[in-house]
């Protein structure tokens, strides 16, 4: 028997223990990143969490199979299958084609994930690469006869789902009323989605696969079930996302998924809520949709953000400043340099059970990470001997992966001022001011630190200046 390991459930709106359908085996499925951009600051909330709870349901001895998807085609600009494919918007605003943009930001997710030290899941799958499992899905719901077809594509019919719209609680009368106006008119139903769309007459779509209804390409919710299903099998025990997608992209994963098997698709939905900033929504319209390369621009460690997002459960809100990530990287500098002067060797003394029995215990409630981070802060300043302080640190790295037992960064740590100013350039050549940058760099130069200029236009990265003799 395991330790009982307790997660809000979704669903039920409760924390429930989680009851593995396996013995000691857990299946987790994660809604990976759409990748026509760079994830944002926001979107790493949510992969962090699903990282640190499956690194925490590891640790507590189960055998995780963690699968994530690539959304590299379907997800259009609105979730409710209206406006374009946001992998065609991305290859427009780039001159290039959607696969070309779905390979570029495939790849910056995978460097900023490692930056993050995400475990890779087990599986990553691209939506692209499953279209086959896709069509037979979609086969199995128009034979059960779940189905209809429209000019633009073919549609589930969630009328024909009794629980439709439960777990997210929809008011489906009171949708019914109010959103005609908006929607595709052909539809019969507001909450009825696409599993197949078909290509548009007067162009070739860079992505496009023939299907027994034609040439087109997968609905977006589509890809997570089949991709959940063909990996992990009809049932699993956990499915993670943000809260966005409760009403609409998981309210129709659960829709096709249990019309196909008749089977309860997913046992435990675990929802990380958003990441605000400044307190209010991020968006690029006001040019606060923050991305790695800019925390990294400004000097920060990406390890100092993977701690900022333990200082909020995943349940609320968190709200993201340029401040609060100082004051998680003097955290981070001070966690480090106190590990640092543990000893490397030494007697297991046993002394560190006790404050790992109260990492555990916050970890098992409901992913408790501001509790898991006091505990750690708790006992690297008790009087605990250093040999149990550095036993405690190893296994809570474990979980945290916070880089608590690297080289402490004293001669690298970047001075305010100076991440200020790297600031105030990258706003200058977001705004083509190129003289104005070129001289801030100067400065930063003058004070002792070069700018490293990413490859490909990126953000660029501050370092001291090797010292000269
Ligand atoms: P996307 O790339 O848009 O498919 O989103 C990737 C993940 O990030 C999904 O699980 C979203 O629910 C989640 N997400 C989107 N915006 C935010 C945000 N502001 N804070 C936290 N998670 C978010
Ligand atoms: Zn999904």
């Amino acid at each position: 028997m395991k330790e009982v390991f307790n997660l809000y459930n979704t669903l039920t709106r409760q924390v429930e223990p989680i009851r593995p359908l396996q013995a000691d085996r857990l299946t987790v499925y994660t809604c990976g990143p759409t990748v026509y951009g760079d994830a944002h600051i926001g979107n790493f909330r949510t992969f962090i969490y699903e990282d640190t709870l499956v690194k925490a349901l590891r640790y507590f001895g189960y055998r995780v199979k963690w699968v994530m998807n690539i959304t590299d085609v379907g997800h259009l600009t609105s979730d409710r299958d209206e406006g374009e494919d946001k992998l065609e918007v991305g290859a427009r605003r780039e001159g290039t084609t959607a696969w070309a943009v779905a390979k570029k930001y495939e790849q910056s997710f995978l460097a900023d994930s490692a930056a993050l030290r995400m475990a890779k899941p087990d599986r990553l799958v691209r939506a692209t690469d499953c279209i086959e499992q896709q069509i037979t899905l979609v086969q199995e719901l128009e034979a059960k006869g779940y189905t209809y077809c429209i000019s633009d594509g073919i549609y589930f019919d969630t009328s024909k789902f009794p629980t439709y719209g439960q777990m997210a609680r929809l008011d489906i009368a009171g949708l019914q009323a109010g959103a005609r106006v908006a929607m595709q008119e052909e539809k019969k139903h507001p909450t009825d989605f696409a599993l197949w769309k078909f290509s548009p007459t007067d162009r070739t779509r860079d992505m496009e696969w023939s299907s027994p209804w034609g040439t087109g390409f997968p609905g977006w919710h589509l890809e997570c079930s089949a991709i959940a299903m063909s990996t992990l099998g009809k049932q699993i025990d956990i499915h993670c996302g943000g809260t966005d997608h409760i009403p609409v992209h998981h309210t129709n994963e659960i829709a096709q998924s249990e019309a196909a098997t008749g089977k309860q698709f997913a046992r435990h939905w675990m929802h990380t809520d958003h990441l605000l900033v400044n307190g209010g929504k991020m968006s690029k319209s006001l040019g606060n949709l923050y991305t790695l390369a800019d925390v990294t621009a400004r000097g920060f460690d990406p390890l100092a953000l993977r701690l900022l997002y333990y200082g909020a459960s995943y349940r609320s809100k968190q709200n993201f400043t340029w401040h609060s990530l100082e004051t998680n990287q003097k955290l981070l500098d001070r966690l480090r340099q106190q590990a640092a002067e543990l000893p490397e060797t030494g007697e297991d003394t046993g002394n560190a059970a006790a404050p790992l029995a109260a990492f555990r215990a916050a970890l098992a409630n409901d992913l408790n990470m501001p509790a898991a981070v006091a505990a750690l802060i708790e006992t690297m300043k008790s009087p605990l001997d250093p040999a149990a302080k550095r036993a405690f640190v190893t296994e809570v790295e474990r979980v945290l992966s916070l880089g608590l037992l690297q080289e402490p960064e004293k001669a690298t740590a970047i001075p305010d001022k100076i991440r200020q100013l790297a600031a105030a350039r990258e706003e200058r050549r977001r705004e083509g001011k190129w003289d104005e940058a070129d001289a801030i760099r100067r400065n930063i130069e003058a004070a002792g630190y070069e700018l490293r200029d990413a490859v490909g236009g990126g953000k660029s990265q501050i370092r001291k200046k090797a010292q000269s003799k």
